[in-house]
């Protein structure tokens, strides 16, 4: 399920917007300021986050630039909103590094198009669509992992990682992130955590031929290749 933080300080915007997303599937967080928005991301990294401009104290644009400059937020998919309507302001969320941009007032059949669409290109683990990379199909739908009709039995842990896996291929990702984007938690988790959960998924996928897909980079992580990209 995607996890999307609302950063609004106006509750009734707030609370109309977490009930549709809610009502459409989605995880919600809520955060009234930039400061209670910060303290979320600390603690586990959102899919998405949903950030009003006109913030009490620090900004929403200033928030947003803070993310794109720090490493762990730098790719953290943001759409802002904001009830400014002129070009300059549009321009300035955008520099800032929001990935969209509503002005309100907006209609829900939209923030949900606007969220399904960055979220496409932005994290598509957090996305029900099928994914398949080499002949290995992830279904998240059904839940299911299979090659050429063979079915993989994977944990609910090895899941999720292999879905990250397979929609970031050819990326290394370092412990600490595919904690954050995995566990969604990179503080309380030991990064072995994570050589166990990868070892195991290696077992799993080892009957289709697939457990040399995930390999190691020393020194670095983890990454998914794909075998038309190791020929290369
Ligand atoms: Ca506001």
């Amino acid at each position: 399920m995607s996890r999307i933080l609302v950063v609004e300080d106006e509750a009734a915007i707030s609370e109309l917007i977490s009930l549709n997303l809610r009502h459409a599937g989605f995880e919600v967080e809520l955060a009234a300021s930039a400061e209670q928005a910060q303290l979320a991301v600390d603690g586990a990294l959102p899919d998405l986050v949903l950030l009003d401009w006109m913030l009490p104290g620090q900004s929403g644009l200033a928030l947003a630039r803070q993310w794109r400059a720090a490493a762990r937020t730098r790719d953290l998919p943001i759409i802002m909103l904001t009830a400014r309507a002129d070009e300059a302001d549009k321009v300035g969320g955008l520099d800032a590094g929001a990935d969209d941009y509503l002005t309100k007032p907006f209609g829900i059949g939209e923030l949900l198009a606007r969220i399904r669409s960055v979220l496409r290109r932005r994290a598509p683990q957090a996305l029900d669509s099928v994914v398949e990379v080499d002949g290995l199909r992830l279904d998240p739908g059904t839940r299911r992992v299979s090659r050429g009709g063979t079915e993989v039995r994977v944990g609910p842990t090895e899941f999720r990682l292999l879905h990250f896996f397979l929609t970031h291929p050819e990326r290394v990702h370092s412990r600490s992130q595919l904690l954050d984007r995995v566990w969604g938690d990179h503080v309380f988790i030991e990064e072995r955590t994570v050589d166990v959960h990868v070892k195991r998924l290696r077992e799993a996928l080892a009957p289709v031929h697939c457990a040399g897909m995930i390999e190691t980079v020393r020194g670095a992580g983890y990454r998914l290749a794909q075998a038309g990209a190791l020929s290369k």
